[in-house]
């Protein structure tokens, strides 16, 4: 029997696991609140424009942003996956939050929801209980403990 600890719910003390934990993030040149805000600005053409997605705390109000972004790259869903691991190793390279990470220890990382995220994470809802979710969130956060580890 295995007792592997998963962790699956970003919420209260996993909070600095979700994308909508407000932190200060630097990326490339450019200082976020979050690392959603940091994600949906990179569906911006030029560095101006990514400039109102710093402004903004509240993340949220940052991805319906995101959601009308006109200059939305046509090969987004291709992309995404490299963008968010770029984003979270800067998010995880802030001492403090990389030793939140490094305390989860061995546990299994899953971004647990009720929003029908079975991208990013695996929603738990009825409608979606046939669903595996891809849970490449929980994903690219293990592969960044994984390279944490290995650096220390
Ligand atoms: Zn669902």
């Amino acid at each position: 029997m295995s007792d592997k600890r998963i962790i699956d719910d970003f919420r209260d003390e996993y909070r600095f696991l979700s994308n909508f934990y407000v932190h200060p993030l630097e990326y490339k040149g450019l200082t976020y609140h979050s690392a959603e805000a940091a994600f949906q600005a990179q569906k911006c053409a030029t560095e101006e424009e990514k400039v109102k997605y710093t402004l903004v705390k509240n993340p949220v109000v940052v991805k319906a942003m995101g959601k009308k972004e006109p200059g939305f790259p046509a090969n987004w869903d291709e992309i995404s996956y490299g963008i968010m691991e770029d984003i979270l190793k800067a998010k995880f390279s802030v001492p403090e939050l990389k030793e939140k990470l490094l305390a989860t220890g061995d546990a299994e990382l899953i971004e647990g929801n009720r929003w029908h995220d079975n991208k990013w994470g695996n929603c738990t809802c009825e409608r979606c209980a046939n669903k595996e979710g891809l849970n490449w969130l929980g994903q690219i956060l293990t592969e960044i403990r994984n390279n944490l580890k290995n650096e220390e």
